[in-house]
């Protein structure tokens, strides 16, 4: 058994979940000791340590309380929420942060040749997939009378095995679909790579320790996209600069020795700068514009 004074959190052992999601906890200050089986890091500069296990496993130990959280695509965890529910289970897990990265959709997709006139042209058709209750659901819930055909691998060639007709799987660029002469045809999901906690929150000290980090993580998100803003302008032009950075926090504004009419300015800025940006804000009136990166950030 298992004692609640250190959080567990799993993460993907390999795939394409597993650097980020190191990489995302390395910048909330985590660092572990790796074990000889590489199963299990200790957790060195506190007390959470992680489990690398198979993405789909993950819902299954948060449920069973083996982890305390895990870093898991929204496509793994809707699928398993959506099996708990057909099973008339309880809920047993949440979204406790969408983390930004792993974005993928889970869509139908059907032979290119197919003249698409809507869902109804699925019906009495077979659906290839890994992701059976989520499909199964989207087809009640959209009335198509088609067989789910569940398949744990390289769903996107069973029409060519003569399996299925469709398929259902999940796409980030499309050319997947594309070398397998298939067309995306309806988005039945829209995901990204998710923090999942339990459904019930933890009263003891894992509580604080999932804060402490919650707060880390939401600095290192907010960070990722956020840029510091310097430059200079005359006071008459700033309203119109400023229109120009929506997303920014209300700037410092400095005075500059000896010129009165002109200021020096200091923002933080949320979303991407881009060099379209940048010109407006030079034609606006702004200059000597620096972009710079934010390293840490604590609200
Ligand atoms: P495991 O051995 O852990 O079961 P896997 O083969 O199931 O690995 P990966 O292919 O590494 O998993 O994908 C992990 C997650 O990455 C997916 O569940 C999904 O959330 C996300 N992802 C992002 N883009 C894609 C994509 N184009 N295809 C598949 N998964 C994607
Ligand atoms: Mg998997």
């Amino acid at each position: 058994m298992r004692t609640h004074d250190r959080l567990r959190i799993a993460i993907q052992k390999s795939g394409r979940l597993s650097d980020p999601a190191r990489d995302l906890l390395a910048r909330a200050g985590l660092s572990f000791r790796e074990s000889r089986d590489r199963l299990f890091c200790y957790g060195e500069s506190l007390p959470i340590d992680l489990l690398l296990v198979r993405d789909d496993d993950i819902p299954g130990l948060i449920a069973e309380g083996v982890c305390d959280l895990g870093v898991v695509g929204q496509n793994v965890l809707a699928e398993q929420a959506a099996e708990r529910e057909a099973a008339g289970q309880d809920e047993a897990y949440q979204i406790v942060r969408s983390l930004g990265f792993g974005r993928c959709r889970l869509s139908v997709a059907v032979p290119n040749e197919w003249e698409w006139s809507g869902n109804a042209r699925l019906d009495g058709t077979r659906i290839a997939t890994s992701y059976p209750n989520l499909l199964t659901r989207w087809l009640r819930e959209q009335g198509i009378a088609a067989e789910a055909v569940v398949l744990s691998g390289s769903v996107e060639i069973a029409p060519r095995l003569g399996k299925a007709e469709s398929i259902c799987d999940l796409v980030s660029s499309g050319a997947t679909l594309q070398a397998n002469q298939l067309k995306e045809v309806a988005v039945i999901l829209e995901s990204e790579a998710v923090l999942a906690g339990p459904a019930k929150p933890f009263a003891d000290v894992r509580a604080d320790l999932a804060s402490m980090l919650l707060r880390r993580l939401d600095g290192v998100l907010s960070v990722k996209a956020s840029k510091l803003l310097l430059f200079q302008a005359k006071r008459s032009a700033l309203s119109e600069i400023m229109k120009l950075l929506p997303d920014a926090e209300p700037p410092t504004v400095m005075p500059i020795e000896g010129r009165s009419e002109e200021v020096a300015l200091q923002a933080l800025c949320r979303t991407a700068m881009t060099w379209q940006r940048l010109e407006d804000m030079k034609r606006a009136g702004a200059s000597g514009l620096l972009v710079l990166p934010v390293e840490q950030m604590l609200a």
